[in-house]
């Protein structure tokens, strides 16, 4: 009974030593700090690039008889005969990917960023994150 107590308990210690050998040698963010910065930029771009989408579907709606004043879902509901459905889908997606990339943003910046494959663990390149900013995960995974 002590026997198999033992095994058990050699393996936490090993395994927590490990995992802080792990930390230690494969930090959660593998970019320099120029990468980094690099990266925050197009980050805020690619927010720019999305601001400027939503403000021309937002303003396309406004186009199909409402001044904008209404909320969101009465101007569907207004509209929904009138209105393309991909312009709310669209500008539904816009909105999220915005989201996403202000988490990005926020995780950079409070330097809790990790560019770790989410399945493999493997580090995900500047370039796929710079094209992809928002992926949690390696071209090999996706
Ligand atoms: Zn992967």
């Amino acid at each position: 009974m002590t026997a198999s107590a033992e095994p058990r308990g050699t393996a936490v210690l090993t395994a927590e030593k490990n995992f802080k050998k792990d930390i230690a040698e494969n930090p959660r963010c593998t970019f320099s700090s120029s990468d980094l910065m690099s990266f925050s930029k197009e980050i805020i771009n690619q927010m720019d690039l999305e601001i400027s989408n939503i403000q021309s579907l937002k303003s396309r709606l406004e186009d199909f008889g409402d001044d904008g004043s209404n909320g969101f879902e009465e101007l569907y509901c207004n509209c929904k005969a009138a209105v393309d459905p991909d312009l709310i889908v669209r500008l539904d997606q816009c909105n999220k990917k915005f989201i996403k990339l202000m988490q990005v943003r926020k995780a950079v910046e409070s330097g809790i960023f990790s560019n770790r494959c989410k399945l493999c663990g493997q580090p995900i390149g500047l370039a796929r994150m710079m094209l992809l900013p928002t992926t949690r995960v390696c071209s090999g995974c996706s």
